[in-house]
């Protein structure tokens, strides 16, 4: 049985935290120092991420499984997990090109140690890479993540492309004022190395709460940029994919946008969440949080956690108001949400 939310849309997509931890500290995510971690004790365990993974395939036909965090990379066995993940079926009734077959399991993740695991992730069912990269300047690329990194990155995403996996695709978050004169080559990097790049629209998710509109480098800013140097067409609708993208011209690939702030595109949004701690969220910017975690622990049959994400899903609003008088900020940021 579908989940179709009161506007109409159907849930195909769950995002799943498995940490809120991380070895970066990005600025647009993590303050410099001071986050609280979540203790050990509060953190779903594989088996119950699994059966609240294995209730929203196989019951409500959600065919696509997102592992995020804080970085996913830093939980332990974390292959494990997929492997568990990857046994899972979506019905074979479902309308989804996956009925029958595996749900689509993809990972978010900064790449740091990517270099060593990408075969062992593939091999373990998985079936997509997004590895987020703002900067190829070492020393901005510090600036921005407070880790000297760049190389074990690019590193990561080579050896991923080696392990199998594409196309491998590149976040990019940008911010105005600090990497936003870096369109133009991340884009190059993209239809040099054949990695799908993503521009994203800055949030408004950061735990230093420094976020402003000034900040946001607009999706008609980024395909200007690009457009300048290397001429683009738009594809299709997106649907319910948060990326709008474009051709080159001269068939070098492509790339995509995410413009989560300037269009955002909550009508067509098909995605739940379910944080690190086990709170199931309908929206990235949702403030209010239904929580799995005691119906798991106090005895709950899957039928309880069906109905109490059914009814979750049945308060999804129609979008986010970023921008306007009325938004109000979630009370975590984006690395405790997992994004
Ligand atoms: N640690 C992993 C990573 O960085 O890929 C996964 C978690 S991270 C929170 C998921 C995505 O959110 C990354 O692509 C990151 O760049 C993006 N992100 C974090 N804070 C953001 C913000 N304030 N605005 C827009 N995107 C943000
Ligand atoms: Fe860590 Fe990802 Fe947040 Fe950067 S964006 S601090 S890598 S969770």
């Amino acid at each position: 049985m579908e989940l179709v939310d009161p506007f109409g849309r159907t849930v195909r997509d769950l995002r799943i935290s498995v940490t809120d931890r991380c070895n970066f500290r990005c600025t647009y995510c993590m303050p410099a120092e001071g986050m609280v971690w979540l203790d050990r004790s509060e953190i779903l365990s594989f088996e119950e991420i699994e059966r609240v993974a294995r209730i929203c395939v196989e019951h409500f036909e959600v065919d696509s499984l997102r592992l995020t965090g804080g970085e996913p990379t830093v939980r332990a066995h974390l292959t494990v997990l997929i492997d568990k993940l990857s046994k899972l079926r979506v019905p074979t009734t479902a309308s989804s090109e996956f009925a029958g077959k595996q749900p689509d399991i993809a990972l978010t993740t900064n790449a740091s140690t990517l270099r060593n695991i990408a075969y062992e992730l593939k091999a373990a069912g998985l079936s997509r890479i997004n590895v987020s990269l703002d900067s190829l300047h070492r020393e901005r690329f510090e600036q921005m993540t407070r880790r000297d990194e760049l190389e074990n990155v690019l590193e990561g995403i080579k050896v991923a492309q080696d392990a199998g996996f594409s196309p491998v695709k590149l976040n990019a978050v940008i911010e105005r004022g600090m990497n936003d004169d870096e369109i133009v080559s991340l884009a190059a990097f993209g239809r040099d190395t054949g990695v799908e790049v993503r521009f994203i629209e800055f949030m408004p998710l950061d735990a230093s709460e420094e976020w402003g509109m000034k900040k946001v480098v607009s999706q008609d800013e980024i395909v200007a940029a690009i457009s300048a140097v290397y001429p683009l067409e738009q594809m299709s609708a997106r649907g319910a994919a948060p990326a709008d993208r474009w051709r080159y011209l001269d068939g070098r690939g492509v790339v995509g946008v995410i413009p989560s702030v300037t269009k955002p595109f909550c009508a067509d949004c098909d995605r739940v969440r379910i944080t690190a701690d086990g709170q199931f969220r309908t929206c990235l910017f949702s403030t209010t949080e239904f929580d799995v975690r005691a119906v798991l622990r106090n005895g709950g049959t899957d039928d309880d956690i069906a109905t109490l994400i059914r009814h979750a899903v049945g308060t999804k609003w129609a979008g986010h108001q970023i921008g306007h008088v009325n938004f109000i900020r979630p009370k975590r940021s984006m690395s405790q949400i997992g994004g």
